[in-house]
């Protein structure tokens, strides 16, 4: 049985991030989103937040799981049993980050490999940040994150008192 993990800060999640793990889904027997819980970088929502909104956006793939984790990626791959370390390539500005990562990550754990799925046509210029801000200036992010993310970012920028 081959686990493979979807690391990413999910802050939000968007359609690109669901796109990528239906895809990988499809692919592996066990898909876990895993959701960093102390990345380098200042984020909207908490751990909490971020992993129910991921919960909800997967909640229709069964082989799909919902986790969190502040060690090294390698290091929790190795922790659940995971062979398979899955991103996402937008473009080539993604690959050469993607890249090097997955060098560095196979030097630490030769036995995990980095799976790349390009992203959809359509959501190929989705990123969390451009949909932040987009929703903190009041603009819609209908067609960017699901519904339930929408409503979040509505309340987190207080367009919005209550879902
Ligand atoms: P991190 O901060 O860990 O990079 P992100 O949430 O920004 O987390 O992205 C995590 C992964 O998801 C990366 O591999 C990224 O390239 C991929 N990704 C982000 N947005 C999209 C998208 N619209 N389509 C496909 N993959 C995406």
């Amino acid at each position: 049985m081959t686990i493979a993990i979807y690391p990413a800060s999910f802050d939000p999640i968007t359609l690109g991030h669901m796109d990528v793990a239906a895809r990988a889904a499809a692919i592996f027997d066990t898909v876990i989103l895993a959701v960093y819980d102390r990345p380098l970088k200042n984020l909207l929502f908490s751990t909490e937040e971020r992993v129910a909104l991921v919960r909800e956006a997967v909640a229709h793939l069964p082989n799909v799981r919902v986790d969190t984790y502040d060690e090294l990626t390698v290091e929790y791959a190795r922790r659940v049993g995971a062979k398979v370390i899955i991103r996402g390539l937008r473009a080539v500005t993604d690959f050469e980050n993607e890249l090097k990562m997955a060098h560095i990550n196979n030097r630490l754990y030769p036995e995990i490999e980095t799976v790349c799925l390009m992203a959809s046509q359509e959501y190929s210029f989705l990123s969390s940040s451009a949909v932040k801000e987009i929703a903190a200036l009041g603009g819609t992010v209908d067609f960017m994150v699901a519904p339930h993310v929408a409503r979040a970012l509505r309340r987190a920028y207080g367009w919005e008192e209550r879902a």
